[in-house]
């Protein structure tokens, strides 16, 4: 359909250009030409395409796309307009295992999977120290965390490990250089990867302080609102239900699950603490972080950043960018299938509400776009699932190793033969691996013990992986292969990897302990993989479209709309959902 409409525009303008280009060699033509073309079809210097002045990052934690089929009826603020004003990409889904905070806020970032990222998971087993890293983890020791208003975290976090820029780098690297980059998360994993290796401030939320680290700037408006203390200043507010108890789709206690110290499973939360009364503590951070009140604590400090550097309004394009993280918190405490994700989506949807009105204010509508996502979505809580009937259970990972150790026992090998298990990666000890790769009976003895734990689909292979499929189409691997491959990172990744059958949780808690959460996410399962993405505003044209795409074209469209290229080809620009030039009107007829 474009493609038709595009040739015959392309005709259209091409026979216009020959006619404007032959007046001036013969006069007498001209006079008739005049009067059979409109004034519009003189021949114009065409102007670079305009650009956006401001660039919208936003990220919800751990949103499932079928959030928005089910609740958008019940949405009035800012998750209604981005459907109704915006691209709504209905089928948009990670293509890869490794559906982690980490991996997905760095996939949007920079539009490239992990296997060209980097970011293999949140923390994956560092081969060389023997010890497990955290993605962030910055062991130069130059590298400080510093904290706003006096403040003194721990740990030293950026970008480092991220093997490729992120869009926000390579904009301010590729024009002016007067790009903003600024970006806002509880989480660092998720603020230091949609900002990349440098910004003028990445900020996330550490022990009841707001902090950054030292390759990242920070700004006074930072220093002030953190001094105002957004979240102890919530300390005694109540969550309450926002709509009648008739509106919400689930029973009042969602089966399975684990509320922080000091909730219970059913409406109102107190924020208060462990004990309810006193001064703030751990578990009122704990409990501030799963309410709608941190959503707008993210909210507040990214429309002070549009004001006091007046973003959208200087040369550049800026960037800005919210990784919002409750509905994380509160997917796993409660899981997806409870009142508490339902009405933090109705306190999200007015949060953006207002920023999406102050944008308007202070950018203008049009001036800006944005795009929101998700890093992942998250399994149903196994025992909530097992109620259907249907085959859901909790694949224990301590258990599975155990089993791995003593299929070893017979073969010779030093103990422990297993390194580390972390989620789907399993990683042996110092050589184990590549003697097994030799040794055919241990390897099989292996596969088969693991294999048998209850909750295997399958076992992949690191040399199953290595080799990317040129196309996604050109391999007659399953799709569950193929996920593996596009999350393989040489070096980082595991040595053998587990995925398990649908709907069964992958649960490292210790043997003979409770789990501590609801339920997770990590597989390469729809319910993981499958979220939103929506764009609106600058350049973009509304509309519900359903082709497959994945959360890594939204860097490239971003990159399409600013005249910038990123390096890696694995995400594609949505060519569908960008506004085309206008139509040439049709030459007027002679009467
Ligand atoms: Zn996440």
């Amino acid at each position: 359909m474009f493609r038709l409409a595009n040739s015959i525009k392309q005709r259209t303008i091409t026979a216009l250009l020959l006619l404007a280009i032959a007046i001036p060699f013969s006069p007498p033509a001209a006079a008739q030409a005049q009067a059979l073309l409109p004034r519009a079809a003189a021949p114009k210097a065409s102007p670079a395409p305009a650009k956006p002045k401001l660039v919208v990052l936003l990220v919800v934690d751990q949103m499932r796309g079928d959030y928005v089929d089910k609740f958008l009826g019940q949405w009035t603020g800012g998750l209604r307009r981005l459907v109704e004003e915006g691209a709504w990409f209905r089928d948009a889904a990670f293509p890869y295992a490794a559906t982690e905070t980490c991996v997905g806020h760095a996939t949007i970032s920079t539009g490239a999977f992990p296997a060209t990222h980097g970011m293999v998971a949140n923390a994956w087993w560092d081969r060389k120290d023997q010890k497990m890293v955290t993605c962030t983890a910055d062991p130069d020791p130059s590298v400080k965390n510093t904290g706003y208003a006096g403040a003194t975290p721990k740990g030293a976090d950026t970008a480092w490990r991220m093997a490729v820029p992120s869009f926000a780098e390579e904009l301010k690297f590729q024009t002016s250089g007067a790009t903003r980059i600024v970006t806002f998360s509880l989480k660092a994993r998720a603020a230091l990867t949609m900002a990349g290796h440098k910004a003028d401030a990445a900020t996330w939320f550490d022990g009841g302080a707001w902090v950054t680290s030292s390759p990242y700037g920070t700004l006074p408006f930072i220093e002030e609102q953190a001094k105002s203390h957004p979240a102890k200043a919530d300390f005694g507010k109540t969550w309450s239900l926002s709509l009648p108890e008739s509106a919400y789709w689930y029973g009042e206690k969602a089966l399975g699950a684990v509320p922080p110290d000091g909730w219970d499973l059913t409406f109102p939360h107190p924020l208060r603490g462990k004990t309810g009364v006193g001064e703030p503590d751990g578990a009122f951070y704990e409990q501030w972080a799963s309410s709608p009140y941190a959503d707008t604590a993210l909210t507040e400090l990214a429309e002070k950043a549009v004001d006091a550097l007046n973003l959208g309004k200087a040369a550049g394009t800026d960037f800005l960018a919210v990784s919002y993280s409750s509905v994380d918190y509160v997917g796993h405490e409660f899981g997806p299938r409870s009142r508490e994700i339902q009405d933090i989506l109705i306190r999200l949807d007015k949060d953006l509400g207002n920023l999406f009105a102050h944008l308007d204010k202070k950018v203008g509508r049009g001036n800006y776009v944005v795009a929101l996502s998700a890093d992942h979505g998250v399994v149903p809580i196994p025992e909530d699932m097992q109620k259907t009937g249907a085959d859901a259970g909790v694949l224990h990972l301590p258990e599975l190793q155990e089993r791995i150790e003593k299929a070893v026992e017979p073969f010779n090998y030093a103990k422990p033969a297993v390194a580390r298990i972390s989620g789907s990666d399993i990683y042996f000890a110092p050589g184990v691996y590549d003697k097994l790769q030799q040794d055919r009976a241990a390897l099989q003895a292996v596969l088969d013990a693991a294999l048998a734990q209850p909750g295997v689909a399958a076992i992949y292979r690191a040399e199953e992986l290595r080799d990317r499929p040129a196309t996604p189409q050109s391999s007659n691997q399953s799709p569950a292969h193929r996920a593996f491959a596009n999350s393989y990172f040489p070096g980082r990744s595991g040595d053998l990897f587990i995925l398990p059958k649908p709907y069964w949780l992958l649960d490292g808690t210790p043997i003979g302990k409770q789990r501590s959460y609801g339920t997770g996410h990590g597989v390469p399962y729809n319910y993981d993989q499958h979220v939103p993405v929506l764009l609106m505003g600058f350049g973009i044209q509304p509309g519900q479209y359903f082709q497959p795409i994945t959360p890594a074209d939204i860097a490239p469209t971003f990159a399409a709309l600013c005249g910038i290229t990123l390096s890696s080809r694995d995400g594609h620009p949505l060519a569908e959902a960008l506004k085309k030039p206008a139509e040439p009107r049709a030459p007027a007829q002679t009467p």
